[in-house]
């Protein structure tokens, strides 16, 4: 047995499914995780001693690489003046100032734990500041594993959702309505149907929870639109894209302004952090300012703040979303090439820093369609892909990640055996 193999047994003695995060357990396959003892730049070691070079990155967070020693300083200096007050703290101002600068959307922002924690605030302010109820969120985008968000479409388009998980209860997941990404048809009629009690449009403005899903010609704009027409909240879950995709994230890089953001992965540099921000006016519905209650022990904890400020201060720079753009267009053009001249029917779908790829001949646009790729080939690709040290994300609905220091030598090399296995499978 592998040393993964059996830290997975007595894992899963202690803890559910051996894991904190079921995406962790590699559910999809028949081999336990690796357990990973330590990371360095864009590699991580597991406890065999393997090297894998590293395409997940925490989920998202470290755009910087493991362990980068301007992040761990600055931890390591807040941390010896104390990891918790309770109290306001400066450190708190200057994350906040860099992300208000960075992010078009947002003048003011208050900081959470974790991405759920921020979705389900800024969800609650829009209720709050519209005094309306219902959410309109797209099929296959994830926010967090809140109760109202937490959900499956109904039966139709623009119908009610169902529970996506035992323990939520109908009541909450009825206050939100599923559509499918990229359809404008079915936001129209869930307009149509529930009337002036739609508080908010939710969306990852592009998904990246179902691999990555690229919005139409105009659709963001659409959304943009037709919320505002209608007396209703635009919010972007930027959590992944946001610092990744550009430094003001997909609403920068489509030139759209929603009037709330949700963030959280980068702006924590690894550690738990989340956050939501808007415009003035919005924002200051939030407790103490206004009515609308949110609170949090642990939020603007200065270590979190610490490692998102070190992480945010080296994403400063012009050229790092020039490099990191150019990087992922090398990468995902050479991807397809490969399969083409293999005769391998691929779609690869990037935005900087971001990529997923699906084993089909037809476009994805939404997560019906994502549900009718090649799985079991994709599961191959994946098993034969870490084998040679290529650490991808294990599903078809998860995205892939590129850092700052993915260097074109690790980009020919992953290149290398991406041909490898393209050949076996
Ligand atoms: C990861 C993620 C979340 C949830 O963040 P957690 O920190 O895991 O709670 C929310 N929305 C999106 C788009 C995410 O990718």
């Amino acid at each position: 047995m592998t040393k993964s193999a059996d830290l997975f047994q007595k894992a899963k003695k202690y803890i559910p499914g051996g894991v904190n995060s079921p995406v962790r357990s590699y559910g999809d396959f028949d081999f336990a995780p690796p357990f990973i003892k330590k990371g360095e730049g864009v590699w991580i070691y597991d406890v065999e001693g393997n090297k894998y070079l590293d395409y997940v990155l925490s989920w998202g967070p470290l755009i910087v690489g493991h362990a980068h020693p301007k992040v761990l300083q600055a931890v390591r200096e807040t941390a010896a003046k104390g990891t918790s007050f309770g109290a306001p703290a400066e450190l708190e101002i200057d994350l906040a100032r860099m992300i208000v600068e960075m992010v078009p959307g947002i003048d003011k922002v208050r900081m959470v734990n974790s991405g759920t924690e921020s979705v389900m605030s800024a969800v609650r302010l829009a209720r709050g500041y519209t005094g309306k109820d219902k959410i309109i969120k797209m099929t296959g985008c994830y926010h967090g594993h809140s109760d109202g968000l937490l959900v499956e479409a109904g039966s139709g388009p623009a119908e009610l959702s169902i529970p996506g998980s035992p323990g939520v209860p109908a009541s909450y997941a009825g206050e939100t309505i599923s559509v499918p990404y990229n359809d404008r048809q079915a936001v129209k009629e869930a307009f149509t149907e529930f009337n002036n009690d739609i508080a908010a449009v939710l969306l990852e403005p592009v998904p990246a929870n179902m691999g990555v899903i690229l919005p139409r010609d105009g659709y963001l704009q659409f959304l943009r639109d037709i919320t505002k027409d209608r007396d209703s909240l635009l919010i972007f879950d930027e959590v992944i894209t946001g610092f990744r995709v550009a430094r003001g994230g997909v609403q920068e890089l489509y030139d759209i302004q929603p009037d709330l953001t949700c963030l959280g992965k980068i702006i924590g540099g690894g550690l738990p952090v989340g956050a939501f921000g808007g415009n003035s006016s919005v924002m200051s519905e939030i407790a103490p300012e206004g009515a609308v209650y949110q609170a949090g022990t642990l939020s603007g904890n200065p270590l979190a703040m610490a490692a998102g400020k070190a992480t945010l201060n080296l994403l400063r720079k012009d050229e790092v979303y020039e490099e990191l753009s150019s990087r992922t267009d090398y990468l995902t053009e050479q991807m397809k090439k490969i399969a083409s001249v293999k005769d391998i029917p691929v779609q690869i779908h990037s935005l900087p820093g971001l990529f997923s790829l699906f084993f089909t001949e037809q476009k994805v646009y939404s997560r019906q369609e994502v549900k009718q790729v090649d799985r079991e080939l994709f599961r191959k690709y994946f098993k034969k892909m870490l084998a040679e040290g290529i650490y991808l994300a294990p599903s078809v609905f998860e995205s892939s990640f590129l850092s700052l220091y993915h260097e074109r030598e690790q980009l020919d090399y992953t290149l290398e055996k991406y041909r490898k296995v393209l050949r076996e499978i």
